[in-house]
């Protein structure tokens, strides 16, 4: 009896875990892209007092559809829970608010905007883009669900809605005579669970003649340089383009032009229109992104299988050098406190014992902890009164921006220390 049990457990582990379908084509997910085991929702920052209460950790496992190549994590937690009061207030960044009014200026000399044009911004946080528009007398609308982040743009003067985004309220606002010159939509298509209902919005609420831009971590940069801590479970899709075409295509829309943006480590910046809209010309930068991922192996299943070795590589990487600066009696702080530092610590195994502590700019998370790893976050200040050895830059992507606010460090022989792509030393 006993063994006719044991049989049964056996045959029960060698299953394959089951996954929800392709959120975009429905296929069944069967290969993995990468595994970065299990970590907690990384815009969660724990108080003092939660920090003796227990944090949920959820698989990071990222798998990639053999049928539409659309790199996705599955919906652990829903979008209520981990956006209802959201910690990432976007205007804390110098060279973010540069990069939009520079988007805002282009927009509107592209499109001819005017003071009766509409642009309507799907995530728009708390009004660091729209307030550019604003200035300009142009009409705006912000969708944002985190009322938080909400209630700091209408203070800025920005119109803003609490809710999320999707079909239904698209045909609501369209309803209403509330359809868009443009849309715009920043760094949110990746937190979409229910993807298809969201881009069938973005087409409902765009004008016949609208046009839309949608600005997203490029899922080429992200396997060329490594960039695996901007995985966590907030972000439950990665695009190439070769995917955006036909995720657009399958809802009237279609993709005319593409920038290549230096933001998040490598973004594309998508331009769309209706299908039947001629107005705009196909332009060549389409084709050489689709042909240069190509290249990279995208579009078949064997292009994403070298990934997991090369995340590896950099995780042992950074714990041979901490591990050695631990051991030389050298002190170690961390800077910044962004929702990638969660899934480097937490997959890296890296606690208080190799960084002490981190600064971050931002108030709303200045004695607090970094979720998991329950680093402590102080003002930074504190680099300056401890005066480190060395200084860990977990935004890496703003790196140049940080090194040289912190340039101080140097007078007492602090270095810098950038952990992706590979660890380096400045
Ligand atoms: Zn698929």
């Amino acid at each position: 009896m006993s063994t006719i049990t044991t049989e049964i457990r056996i045959s029960e582990m060698q299953q394959r875990p089951v996954t929800k379908p392709c959120r975009f084509c429905g296929a069944a997910l069967r290969q993995t892209f990468v595994d970065l085991g299990m970590s907690p929702l990384c815009e969660t920052y724990p108080l003092e007092a939660d920090s003796y209460r227990g944090e949920i950790y959820y698989p990071l496992h990222v798998y990639v559809c053999e049928k539409c190549f659309l790199v996705q994590l599955e919906e652990y937690e829903s979008p209520e829970n981990i956006f209802g009061d959201y910690a990432y207030f976007s205007s804390y960044s110098d060279s973010w608010l540069k990069h939009c009014k520079a988007y805002c200026d282009m927009m509107t000399n592209r499109l001819g905007l005017n003071e009766d044009s509409f642009v309507v911004e799907v995530a728009s946080n708390d009004g660091y883009l729209l307030q550019y528009f604003v200035q300009r007398g142009i009409e705006v609308l912000g969708i944002e669900p985190a009322g938080n982040v909400a209630k700091v743009a209408v203070e800025k003067g920005v119109r803003t809605l609490v809710e999320f985004f999707g079909a239904d309220l698209a045909a609501q606002l369209a309803t209403d005579g509330r359809c868009a010159d443009l849309i715009l939509g920043n760094n949110v298509l990746a937190q979409v669970p229910d993807l298809n209902d969201f881009v069938e919005g973005l087409k409902v609420l765009l004008k016949p003649s609208g046009v839309l831009t949608l600005e997203f971590p490029h899922l080429l940069r992200l396997i060329e340089h490594n960039e695996f801590d901007t995985i966590y479970h907030e972000h439950f899709s990665y695009f190439s383009l070769l995917t955006t075409v036909q995720i657009m295509k399958a809802h009237g829309l279609k993709v005319f032009d593409i920038e290549e943006l230096s933001t998040h480590g490598g973004s594309l910046r998508v331009y769309a229109c209706r299908i039947e809209d001629d107005t705009h010309q196909l332009q060549p930068s389409v084709s050489n992104v689709i042909a240069e991922e190509e290249k990279a192996g995208l579009a078949s299943s064997e292009g994403y299988l070298s990934f997991t070795r090369k995340v590896q590589e950099t995780k042992w990487a950074l714990l041979e050098f901490l591990i050695k600066a631990a051991r030389a009696g050298k002190t170690v702080a961390g800077y910044g406190a962004p929702g990638k530092s969660a899934t480097l610590l937490n997959y890296s195994g890296i606690g208080t014992d190799l960084i002490e502590y981190t600064v971050d700019r931002s108030p709303y998370k200045q004695g607090r902890y970094l979720p998991g790893s329950h680093i402590p976050i102080y003002h930074p200040d504190r680099i300056q009164d401890t005066k480190p050895d060395y200084v860990v830059i977990l935004p890496w992507n703003l790196k140049d921006e940080i090194m040289q606010q912190l340039q101080f460090i140097k007078q007492w022989g602090g270095r810098f220390v950038v952990p992706i792509p590979t660890v380096a030393i400045y």
